[in-house]
């Protein structure tokens, strides 16, 4: 029989509707009212910051995080080429560029070993991507940033709630930013959330994301801020979502342990997910690589799989082949960027997602490889 299984679905299982209703009814729709405060309150004690704020999506996110570390025209920020657009795209809001570093072959994060040769006295600052779900290794890039004097912005929009050496990402680096997107780990429909602990960097992100009003006199506008406000009815959401946050979690993780299981005889044939012993994946994305002994190509597996019914989504294409950003660098400089992004695909992965599912979507894997 056939199914139509989505590659990733919100699960809005909570107090999700009650508290958008309070908004309806009190009339507090904006970005003012007692949600945002909670979900920012609430949202920096799970990340264990002493600020959160809220701003209207996980790309404004990062802008603002890179405003608030002061860069400018010219600036050079280092950051992984096998990202999201994103990453990139809010450097050069800026007028910074980014610098693009190769992956790791296991854990596909920035190789901490070739950031050094790209620093130059341009260089403000590092972004580490927390990609699927699976942390960077945070120490040896801390060690680098430290003597070189660089700011590290930890983008953790796939990774809400993964660890690092039993720290939440985030809170690792001098400031993080979350994606509260529909298919992300916890949503808001569309959102995001800087969190930091530095209070000069909170004050400055407050300050851009509110207009750059000053915060003692109205309508008086020292600077050039933007209007990257939440509202409360988002806020609403999202505090519902937070406040089930292991539950969201903890079903991501058995997906990923059924995938395992299912799949594990087809070792030979397909490279899986890692979780380092220093780290815990929340798997925002299950990802599989086929392996050069798969003769099919990935788009043909991808839509063998699409006409069982099954949604999957390829590997973002690395930064470095993208038309803005291809003239930067050679993309011979990333063999594992481009080979996890041409034999890489996300499989569904989410919270509603029942061991039937999976077992149906590793079977179809199964008749496919070894047809
Ligand atoms: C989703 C995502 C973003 C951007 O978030 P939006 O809320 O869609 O603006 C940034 N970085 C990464 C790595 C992402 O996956």
């Amino acid at each position: 029989m056939k199914k139509n299984i989505p590659v990733a679905s919100p699960a809005l299982i909570g107090n999700e509707y009650k508290y958008v209703m309070d908004c309806m009814e009190t009339e507090w729709i904006s970005s003012i009212g007692k949600y945002i405060k909670s979900f920012e309150q609430k949202f920096a004690a799970f990340c264990q910051t002493k600020y959160a704020l809220a701003c209207a999506n996980g790309t404004v996110a990062l802008h603002l995080a890179l405003m608030a570390h002061n860069v400018k025209t010219g600036d050079e920020i280092i950051i992984p080429t096998l990202t999201y657009v994103a990453t990139a795209n809010s450097i050069r809001y800026c007028n910074a560029y980014p610098v693009l570093v190769d992956v790791e072959p296991d854990t596909w994060n920035i190789n901490p070993e070739k950031i050094k040769n790209k620093i130059t006295n341009k260089t403000k600052g590092i972004i580490v991507v927390h990609l699927y779900g699976h942390p960077a290794d945070m120490d040896p890039i801390l060690e680098i940033a430290k003597k070189h004097n660089l700011f590290v912005i930890e983008d953790a929009a796939e990774a809400h709630g993964a660890t690092y050496k039993n720290k939440i990402v985030g809170s690792i680096g001098n400031a993080g930013t979350f994606s509260f997107f529909g298919n992300k780990i916890i949503t808001t429909g569309e959102g995001g959330m800087v969190v930091t602990s530095d209070e000069e960097v909170a004050q400055k992100v407050f300050l851009y994301k509110g207009q750059g009003v000053d915060p003692h006199r109205r309508y008086w506008f020292p600077i050039i801020g933007y209007n990257y406000r939440m509202t409360n009815i988002q806020a609403a959401i999202g505090l519902a979502q937070l406040e089930n946050i292991e539950w969201h979690i903890n079903k991501r993780k058995e997906v990923a342990k059924l995938y395992n299981k299912y799949l594990y005889e087809l070792s030979d044939y397909l490279i899986f997910p890692v979780e380092k012993s220093w780290a815990t994946n929340v798997y925002w994305m299950y990802t599989i690589i086929l392996r050069d002994n798969v003769k099919m190509s990935r788009d043909h597996f991808m839509k063998e799989l699409e006409d069982r019914g099954i949604e999957t989504r390829p590997v973002f294409y690395p930064m470095h082949i993208l038309p803005p950003y291809s003239n930067i660098s050679n993309p011979d400089e990333f063999p594992v960027a481009n080979w996890i992004s041409s034999r890489g695909v996300n499989l569904p992965t989410h919270a509603k997602l029942s061991e039937e599912d999976i077992q149906y979507v590793c079977g179809c894997i199964k008749n496919l490889i070894k047809l």
